[in-house]
């Protein structure tokens, strides 16, 4: 018999496959190479057929350059940290596509001359927040609070209640992000309360602005008393508001959620936000207010190296003037729609079936919310096959079951979950 090592094909005879021509076109040489390496040691294990190289490197080509995946979201939470935050609306992918080769972000084409960088998303953002003043983007809302400590408070002191001095995850916590800024930080009143005298004994000479944190992860119930921006404002010092979540309006579903628009109205002079949480665009630091101190922020040194590229610019602006994008979608589904849905989806399915649940808003804010939901109920077992099949469906496990919850699931996505739930289950 002839050792079957001896009759797999040769790299360079599987690299002239027409397919994987193509797949060099597309993915680069280096990764169709290693996708082949791959197959021809499957051969040599014994695993395939040397015949079978080409056809199994083809089948295991990755979709695209990049080592991400996509995701099926059906864990039920909204704003998912770990799924990458905010999904983009079409019209934003659409804009960053767009925006992706050479284009006018800096450019006046009327003019030919240098124009006011990403101005259509200052614009919109403007638009957005009737109450601000002056609007600014950074990389992230972290990046946005770095950015007001190294302006409003470098080698001064920042007032905060100790109720608000959060870790916003992964270890990271915002008295160390903005100490890192050269402020320091003067904690006042206790965990569970805080009143109005904490601050007005704190502020002095030293003092570069108060500042107030919507805790998104958390929430302190029972004996507490907070101090309200509206009270804060005869202090004598800027107030800055953290809201997180941002909402740039109220939201009806969501009453105890600050909003931009109403906090700079309650007089806070600066609020920033985060642009993929509950605003369900880019990752984005806003930020909005005084028109004196957005202008003090934008030309800090520093701000050079908070800011956002091209891409984030063309998805925040189509966020904000484009069709309601897949968070807002979530968060406002109509439960007898998911509930029609989950039957829907269960009747084409073996060992499904519709079941009430309920969905989180997340890692973006409105701890404690409940969203009334449906979900598609599995055997637990589907689980990871689930997780790693394509596309790749998370969903969470409960009682013993695995769960897709459909809020968390755009509608037209529906079909390829019902596919890949049938591919995992052959
Ligand atoms: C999420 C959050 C942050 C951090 O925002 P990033 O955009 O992730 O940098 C800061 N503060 C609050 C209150 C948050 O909810």
């Amino acid at each position: 018999m002839t050792d079957p090592r001896r009759r797999v094909p040769r790299t360079d005879a599987l690299l002239a496959d027409p397919r994987l021509v193509d797949a060099q076109r597309t993915l680069g040489r280096e990764l169709v190479k290693s996708v082949v390496a791959q197959a021809q040691a499957r051969a040599r294990e014994g695993v395939i057929q040397p015949e079978q190289v080409a056809d199994d490197a083809v089948a295991a080509l990755p979709a695209s350059a990049a080592s991400l995946r996509p995701v099926i979201n059906a864990t039920g939470v909204v704003v998912h940290t770990n799924l990458g935050r905010a999904p983009l609306s079409r019209a934003a992918v659409d804009a960053v596509v767009t925006a992706s080769g050479a284009t006018d972000v800096e450019f006046d084409l009327q003019t030919g001359r240098r124009a006011r960088r990403g101005r259509g998303a200052l614009e919109a953002l403007a638009r957005a927040v009737r109450t601000a003043g002056g609007v600014h983007v950074v990389n992230n809302n972290a990046a946005a609070l770095l950015l007001t400590a190294m302006t409003l408070a470098p080698g001064k002191e920042i007032v905060v209640s100790r109720g608000e001095l959060i870790e916003i995850g992964d270890g990271f916590r915002l008295p160390d992000l903005m100490q890192s800024a050269g402020a320091r930080f003067r904690e006042v009143g206790t965990t569970n309360r805080t009143h109005l005298r904490d601050y007005t004994d704190a502020i002095g000479p030293d003092t570069g602005f108060v500042l107030k944190v919507h805790p998104s992860n958390y929430h302190v119930s029972g004996f507490t008393s907070t101090v309200s921006v509206p009270e804060l404002t005869d202090l004598g010092v800027p107030v800055v508001a953290d809201i997180g979540s941002g909402l740039l309006t109220p939201h009806p579903l969501l009453p105890d959620e600050p909003d931009a628009t109403t906090m700079l109205r309650d007089g806070a002079d600066l609020v920033t936000a985060s642009g993929d949480k509950l605003l369900g665009g880019p990752q984005a630091g806003l930020l909005f207010g005084r028109a004196d101190l957005i202008e003090r922020l934008r030309r800090h040194p520093a701000a050079r190296a908070l800011r956002v590229d091209k891409l984030t610019l063309a998805a925040l602006e189509a966020t904000l003037v484009g069709p309601p994008p897949p968070v807002a979608q979530a968060l406002d589904a109509d439960v007898a729609d998911l509930r029609n849905r989950a039957q829907r989806i269960a009747d084409r399915l073996p060992d499904a079936k519709a079941v009430d649940c309920v969905a989180a808003v997340g890692g973006g804010g409105a701890p404690g919310v409940e969203l009334p939901s449906a979900a598609v109920s599995l055997p637990e077992a589907c689980a990871a096959p689930l997780r790693t099949g394509t596309p790749a469906v998370v969903g969470r496990l409960e009682n013993g079951r695995c769960l897709l919850d459909l809020r968390t699931v755009a509608a037209e996505d529906d079909d390829a979950l019902v596919r890949a739930v049938q591919a995992c289950m052959s």
